[in-house]
């Protein structure tokens, strides 16, 4: 997904800016971009309308100043930080449902072999007794 920046949709509630954008090379209002790299967190830049269109790129507006931008940096610091923390834990869940899924396969196999063999000495069990009430 958008790991390190994330379209915005240029709604019409906000028409102010949407007459403001300056056209791309292909004669089209650009779309705004927010990056959320570790240099460029909260910048944003106009892009091609399209998603695949010409390549034009512009910022957008100035960079935050003083105490925004460090709590900018800081909060952006933070995601990335805790994306790599939930991706490790994602991937922590999946083995253990993977290993949970392997011992309930196992656990039935040997549901199933131990029934087998509670039916062949029911059954001997019942030979040995008719052959021992023959005599
Ligand atoms: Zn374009």
């Amino acid at each position: 997904m958008f790991k390190y920046g994330s379209p915005i949709p240029n709604s019409s509630s906000c028409s102010s800016v949407g007459s403001e954008l300056k056209n791309c090379h292909c004669g089209q209002p650009g779309k705004i971009f927010m990056s959320w790299s570790l240099r460029n967190p909260g910048r944003r830049f106009l892009t091609c309308y399209k998603l695949e269109g010409c390549k034009f790129f512009e910022r957008y507006d100035n960079d935050f100043t003083g105490r925004t931008k460090d709590v900018v940096v800081h909060l952006n610091n933070m995601r990335i930080v805790l994306e790599e923390k939930l991706s490790l834990v994602e991937e922590r869940l999946a083995m253990e449902v993977e290993k949970k899924l392997a011992v309930e396969a196992r656990n039935k196999k040997l549901g199933r072999t131990v029934k087998f063999f509670s039916y062949v000495m029911v059954v001997l069990v019942g030979v040995l007794m008719m052959t021992h009430s023959h005599k």
